[in-house]
């Protein structure tokens, strides 16, 4: 492949140099590419590794998002989903639900279903062991992808058992793949305050790590602008680089843009369209060792998830059905995407669609 040649930024130029001798961008370069204004620059760099992993496609999906229930024993600031048990929008789907939601849902030609949802005091590992042997005789060949790392660690706390006996038990029940949820922002100072009773960033690494080891395929997110710095981005990449080094079981890396509203967290201001590409742009290229880098046009918007698919991006998300956690913070998109739709902003950049699941249709099962 054809190295460009046309970088005329003395940094920039050295990090692509580096790029296309496979040597590793270090955590200063991070800095230094998430400060450029010179996206062009930097979106080449980007593109060259992107093409390089991808070619010309662009993956989406056609899923469900299930969060089964919002009421959550932590109440974090940073939320607008979760809520008491006493509060008036409090709801916890039965399997019943469960199971009527996901015939629905199949019938419409699912491949793939998300399950998040709030750490509820009340729920034993039994209601998830039967909420995914149910979705899994509905649709034996669904990739199920499910809860996030502060859920493991807690149903591991709440059941007296090890997060690995956790991992076993959904696995035997239909478990495939990790979201990568709960990462926020690892920065201690930070997390302090947009998450104070949040598992810490080591105890979601350690996590990840356990899930790997088992043979279990994971996203990673990182969410930004809240309170974060630019040291806070470069710092939150590095340690996901690292551990990926270790046990390869990232599959994708998936930044979040923050949505305020409803949120005891104001933010300084809304990203810039610059902002978004730089943190895009510069997570495909220090994430070397990550195959996938996913916009979710729900968080982004459709205009500027197009926009990415120049700047590293090679996964624009999928079409949620049902997904309430970033509308309750004040996502304009709309919940619901179809698959034309999504088709559309692929071709009209000039990608060629891919159809896909979180696993990349890996066909091999973890623990199989
Ligand atoms: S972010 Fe997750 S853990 Fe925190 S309050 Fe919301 S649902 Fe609960």
């Amino acid at each position: 492949m054809k190295f460009p040649n046309n970088i005329t930024d003395k940094r920039l130029k050295i990090i692509a140099q580096k790029v296309y001798s496979n040597t590793l961008v270090d955590f200063d370069d991070a800095v230094y590419m998430l400060n450029t204004n010179d996206i062009l620059e930097l979106g080449t760099i980007a593109d060259f590794i992107r093409t390089r992993l991808h070619k010309n496609k662009t993956f989406y999906g056609v899923n469900m998002n299930l969060n089964y229930t919002n009421i959550c024993e932590l109440r974090c600031p940073l939320c607008a989903f979760s809520c008491d048990k006493e509060d008036k929008k409090a709801y916890l789907f039965s399997i019943e639900e469960i199971k009527k939601k996901v015939r629905e849902a199949v019938d419409f030609g699912i491949d793939e279903i998300h399950i998040v949802g709030g750490l509820h005091p009340e729920l034993k590992l039994e209601y998830f062991e039967e909420m995914l042997k149910t979705i899994k005789e509905i649709k034996p060949d669904i990739n199920i992808v499910a809860f996030t790392a502060v859920e493991y660690y807690y149903f591991a706390q709440k059941n007296s058992i090890s997060i690995e006996d956790v991992f076993k038990r959904l696995i035997k029940a239909g478990l495939d793949t990790l979201p990568g949820g709960g990462a926020e922002i690892f920065a201690p100072d930070v997390r302090k305050i947009i998450a104070p009773k949040k598992i810490s960033g080591e105890q979601w690494l350690e996590v990840m790590y356990l899930a790997h080891n088992m043979g279990l395929k994971t996203n990673a997110t990182m969410l930004y602008n809240h309170k974060e710095s630019i040291e806070d981005i470069a710092d939150h990449m590095q340690k996901l680089r690292n551990l990926q080094d270790k046990t390869n079981g990232f599959k994708t890396f998936v930044p979040l843009q923050f949505h305020s509203e409803n949120t005891q967290i104001t933010t300084r201001r809304s990203t810039t369209g610059f902002d978004d590409i730089r943190i895009y742009a510069t997570a495909r290229i220090f994430l070397s060792n990550i195959p996938h880098i996913k916009a979710l046009w729900m968080y982004v918007g459709d205009k500027m998830a197009q926009v990415l698919q120049k700047f590293g991006v090679d996964d624009i998300g999928a079409t949620y059905h049902n997904e309430k956690v970033v509308h309750a913070a004040g996502a304009k998109t709309p919940d619901y995407g179809t698959e034309q739709f999504l088709k559309r902003l692929i071709t009209t950049a000039g990608f060629v669609p891919e159809r896909t699941t979180a696993s990349y249709n890996q066909t091999k099962r973890p623990g199989r």
